[in-house]
């Protein structure tokens, strides 16, 4: 209790600092909630819940830590935070009665630790009147460059034209034949909200502004790949990139890995994992990544990790320092030069280990990664064996250890992965599950199963916050 009232305060100070106008809110409550917030893939969340004469607020905006976005994006909140309180003293002057209630959340994306999308959206209702306003407004994010992208950036507007074809044929699609006096009047502003997304770049047409107010807010989601060359950003975080699974704190979640591939079932279960929206790691061969860079390339943008198993399956403990070295940097290269991502840990082949492959990991970053379930698959090639072995011995934090080079193995995935899911499993890459909740992985560590699966912490948090109520 005393932590979250601690924060509660920090809270408080934070939005006193950003916001000059709340600081004139007496901070009475003593109460501060820690609520879970489970859908957020990037930054954290903050939030403002007021009650005070006539207003009714609740604010959950995200914060980035990248200055830039921070300041435009609680700009644009404050801004319109202190339009409405003007509005709501404008309107009492005429009728004293007349309350507000504001509301607003917000979706977050993250793809390939690059890019973020962010969509706020909120309604704004007055008592005397029945519409609800509906506010929206998003914002694409640099990661690495620590900036908002303007929309030209990621949609090139020489080619609005071919952009807004794809997006009268989704409306078509959605709607039907019935608004094309609507449809007509599309333009170049339809496609001001535009915001990243694991699976395009998603349209938002505010509610009454193209279409009858009666539809509410419409949103279409155009796939990067069918946006060709109009998209703008590097292609490789985004094309056919699945959508990030958020983790259920009250779930159990595992790590299903492959070993020794890209091989003969990897397309399979690449295939298992799409269509059950799961994540796998995948503990790749150095030597065999280039030649099936397509596959490595898909899993990667399915939201799978890829991760390496050494150059060429030595026992590392056999080699010298500098021989292991090189076994895991021309690894981390060839997974790189596909992915743009350097991983974040290598399996040793046998789980051979010594003290100069553990020096060496640590000054490559990098954490080993070892199991703790183990089917055998590579010995029994039996998928009812394999799947009888995995249901059995699976539990919250579980490491399984497979191998995509045997066709038993892609064979018992398809049995295996949705079992997984109908008993409540989660099914994650290594790093959600060993990062989660307070844990952090450390080079040259070795890890063989997610420990400390706390559910009293989240990645993300709302923290609540209560103002005085005025209004009593
Ligand atoms: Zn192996």
């Amino acid at each position: 209790m005393n932590v979250s009232r601690s924060i509660c305060v920090a809270f408080i100070l934070i939005i006193s600092i950003c916001f000059n106008s709340f600081a004139t809110f007496v901070y009475a409550a003593q109460t501060g909630i820690d609520k879970i917030n489970i859908n957020q893939e990037f930054g954290y969340s903050e939030a403002i819940v007021e009650k005070s004469t006539g207003i009714t607020t609740s604010i959950t905006y995200p914060r980035t830590d990248l200055e830039n976005v921070d300041t435009s994006m609680l700009g644009w909140i404050k801004g319109l935070y202190e339009a409405s309180k003007k509005e709501l003293t404008f309107l009492r002057r005429i009728n004293p009665r007349i309350s507000m209630e504001f509301n607003l959340n917000y979706n977050s994306y993250l793809m390939g630790g690059r890019y973020a999308g962010i969509e706020i959206f909120g309604t704004k209702g007055i008592s005397t009147n029945k519409n609800e306003k509906s506010i929206i407004k998003t914002y694409n994010i640099s990661v690495d460059g620590k900036r908002i992208l303007s929309n030209d950036e990621i949609i090139s507007n020489k080619m609005y034209d071919d952009v807004l074809v794809l997006l009268k044929e989704r409306i078509i699609n959605s709607l039907g034949e019935g608004y094309s006096e609507q449809i007509e009047k599309l333009n170049g502003s339809s496609l001001d909200n535009i915001v990243l997304t694991h699976k395009g770049v998603k349209v938002i047409l505010e509610k009454g502004v193209y279409f009858p107010e009666s539809l509410g807010t419409l949103s279409y989601v155009i796939k990067y790949r069918d946006l060709g060359e109009a998209f703008r950003l590097p292609d490789k975080y985004f094309s056919g990139m699945s959508p990030t699974m958020p983790i259920d704190p009250n779930k159990p979640i595992i790590a299903l890995t492959f070993d020794d591939g890209p091989g003969k079932a990897t397309e399979q279960i690449l295939d298992i994992l799409e269509d059950n929206d799961a994540r796998a790691t995948f503990c790749v061969l150095g030597n065999r990544v280039a030649k099936n860079s397509d596959t490595v390339l898909r899993a990667f943008q399915n939201g799978n990790e890829i991760v390496g198993h050494s150059w060429d399956h030595k026992d590392l403990t056999k080699l010298n320092y500098a021989g292991i070295k090189k076994q895991l940097e021309d690894t981390n290269n060839a997974i790189f030069d596909i992915t743009g991502i350097m991983p974040a840990f290598h399996r040793p082949p046998y789980g051979a280990t010594n003290n100069n492959v553990k020096k060496a990991s640590e000054e490559l970053s990098l954490a080993m990664l070892y199991w703790s379930v183990d089917p055998y698959d590579w010995k029994t090639k039996d998928a009812q064996a394999i799947y009888d072995d995995i249901m059995g011995s699976v539990k919250n934090g579980s490491i399984i250890l497979c191998h995509d080079i045997h066709e038993s193995t892609g064979e018992a995935m398809e049995m295996i992965i949705p079992a997984l899911i109908e008993q409540g499993y989660q099914l994650v890459t290594v790093s959600e599950l060993l990062n989660y909740g307070e844990n952090i992985v450390e080079s040259g560590q070795l890890y063989r199963k997610a420990e400390n699966l706390s559910l009293t912490y989240f990645p993300a948090t709302t923290i609540y916050a209560e103002f005085i109520d005025e209004s009593h």
